[in-house]
């Protein structure tokens, strides 16, 4: 029984988990979880790349619209606010008591009279400031510039401003003056009283001003400033880093109002726009960091990522878990076919209750390896029948080649004598005679015929001439050389092929085979009781000299002319005499 290859399913996980790492792409599990993963992936990333995209857009369009918007609001609220300045200077300017006491005051310079009317103007104008705190001091210069009045804050105001400040000729707002680190803008109105030549001036709160730039519409980085003609930065939003008082670019699309991104020389990426604010030259910006402004679109990219990953995990863990479920029973259904191949047919594998295709296979493969199973079993059997047929066959065969063999011997073996029979010897001779001629080495022939055996026949009855027929063969078969071939030839003739015998050594042979016969005596049972019997025979003695009639013929002769001489001699085919001869009976 072969170890049960089925691996256990913490080894299984670990194993898939460690082919999943190390090449991604190997097994089926790995490409199925990394395809739903990548799939997943690129969804995700793209829907995060649209979804941030239409956000930055929307926050772009949002900006396009804003700050422009927040521009022209600040821009009206400042016109409005100093138009506001210019009325209550005008108002206040053209009032009786102003007019009256200014009216008095150029006219009379010294006095008491004078000093009455400066207390009387003096406590007008520190009602007036108390009343309008947008404005810090409020002073009135003589034609020449010289100062008449002064409350509120003191400001040393140099000559030039002063001349120029004598002679205004109508309500204005001055432009912004830089003193030293001070910054001061005047609101000037003409007092037309008595022609004194005299103006009133009043110094704004620049503060008040900044105030008015600030917008809850911009984020906490947003920031509005005002810069003058040359780029300087006159006023900002208290808090934001912009509101620095240095130089800083200006939105080169300020012109026309429109959005644009820029780098700040403190390396900081924002976007912003500018509208000229053309009562003082003066530019209006609107700045925020980049940062902030598309801080929602980083937040979404973050939230959606974050969103995405995590679907994208669980997308990978239901895949791993499907992939495995799905590769487990084909593993182990791969093991078991393994199994069946080494020859283990009992193998059943678990799973088989599942619905699915994957429990189809199972069970289609467990009715498979029960059919083989019972199909080997009957294989064996049949085996084993077939195998015990092929012995029986092989030992009938057996039988059969012994049976063959013993009637082969029996068709070529003299029944009664066991000598070769005729047919033997009739088949052997031509195969003799062409070696011979091959070999040129010689071949002689004896015919042998026992002499007046019908008489012993007659004599002694038919058995007994059976029995001497056997012991004369048993004579010569003694006396020839293996090599010899001895065969009954007839009722009571033999031949003799004898190979490698001359002429002369046959009939030296047939000499010695006479003689032994002649010298045999039989002891034999006849009808008439036990006798002892002696024959002779005659022999006919030829060479082969290439003609095979011939050379039968010859021998045949040879006899016919031992028989014509008396018997028992052996005689050649020649005129010579009888060789020899043992009686005359
Ligand atoms: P010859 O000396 O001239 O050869 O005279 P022979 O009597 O031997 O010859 P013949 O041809 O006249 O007779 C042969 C006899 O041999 C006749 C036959 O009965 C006998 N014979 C032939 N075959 C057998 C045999 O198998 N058994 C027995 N017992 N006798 C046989
Ligand atoms: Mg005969
Ligand atoms: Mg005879």
């Amino acid at each position: 029984m072969p170890e049960n290859p089925i691996r256990d399913s913490s080894g299984l996980l670990k194993q898939q988990l460690e082919s999943l790492l190390r090449r991604p792409f190997a097994s089926l599990p790995s490409r199925i979880v990394m395809s739903v993963m990548l799939a997943s992936l690129l969804t995700s990333l793209v829907v995060t790349w649209v979804s941030s995209r239409s956000i930055g857009s929307f926050l772009r369009s949002e900006i396009d619209h804003k700050f422009p918007a927040v521009l022209l609001e600040t821009s009206d609220r400042l016109e409005r606010w100093y138009a506001q300045r210019e009325a209550e200077l005008a108002i206040f300017g053209r009032s009786r008591v102003v007019q009256e006491n200014f009216a008095l005051l150029a006219a009379v310079k010294k006095g008491t009279e004078a000093d009455q009317v400066r207390d009387e103007a003096g406590t007008y104008l520190h009602y007036v400031l108390e009343r309008f705190p947008q404005f810090e001091a409020l002073f009135v210069l003589d034609s020449d510039g010289s100062s008449r009045f002064w409350v509120g804050r003191e400001r040393e105001l140099p000559a030039a401003m002063r001349n120029q400040l004598a002679a205004v000729s109508r309500i204005e707002v001055t432009h912004v003056w830089r003193i030293g680190d001070q910054r001061i803008q005047v609101v000037s109105w003409p007092i037309d009283a008595a022609g004194a030549g005299l103006s009133l001036h009043a110094i704004v709160h620049l503060e008040a001003v900044a105030m008015l730039l600030a917008n809850d519409g911009l984020g906490d980085s947003g920031a509005i400033f005002v810069a003058d003609s040359t780029g300087k930065v006159l006023l900002g939003t208290p808090g934001a880093p912009l509101h620095a008082q240095h130089e800083r670019p200006l939105p080169e699309a300020h012109s026309a109002s429109e959005v644009a991104k820029y780098t700040h020389r403190s390396g900081r990426l924002v976007v912003g726009s500018s509208r000229s604010f053309d009562r003082f030259g003066w530019t209006l910006v609107v700045e925020e960091s980049y940062e902030e402004a598309f801080a929602p679109v980083v937040s979404v990219i973050r939230e959606l990522l974050s969103i995405n990953l995590g679907v994208v995990a669980l997308f990978s863990l239901v895949a791993f878990w499907i992939a495995r479920s799905t590769v487990r029973p084909i593993i182990a259904l791969s093991d078991a076919a393994l199994r069946i191949a080494t020859g283990d047919t009992g193998v059943v594998i678990p799973g088989g209750r599942r619905k699915d295709e994957i429990g189809m296979l199972t069970n289609a493969f467990n009715e498979m390896t029960t059919r083989l199973a019972r199909n080997q079993e009957e294989l064996e059997e049949k085996r084993v029948e077939i195998e015990d047929a092929n012995h029986r066959l092989i030992a009938q065969n057996q039988e059969l080649q012994r049976v063959n063999e013993v009637f082969e011997q029996l068709s070529i073996t003299d029944d009664l004598t066991k000598l070769h029979n005729n047919r033997f010897f009739q088949d052997h001779l031509p195969r003799e005679m062409i070696r011979a001629q091959r070999t040129n080495e010689p071949l002689s022939l004896i015919l042998i015929d026992i002499d007046d055996f019908k008489h012993l026949n007659d004599r002694y009855g038919h058995s007994v001439g059976d029995a001497v027929l056997r012991r004369v063969s048993d004579v010569m078969s003694r006396e020839v050389r293996e090599m010899d071939l001895l065969a009954r030839y007839g009722g009571e003739e033999f031949a003799l092929l004898a190979s490698q015998t001359t002429l002369e050594g046959a009939v030296a042979l047939a000499e010695k085979l006479r003689i032994a016969i002649s010298e045999a005596r039989f002891s034999l049972v006849a009808l008439d009781g036990p006798t002892e019997i002696q024959v002779t025979v005659s022999s006919g003695v030829a060479a082969y000299r290439g003609d095979e009639k011939a050379f039968f013929n010859e021998a045949d002769r040879a006899l016919y002319r031992a028989k014509e001489a008396g018997k028992d001699c052996v005689c050649v085919c020649d005129e010579r005499e009888p060789s020899s001869r043992t009686s005359e009976a």
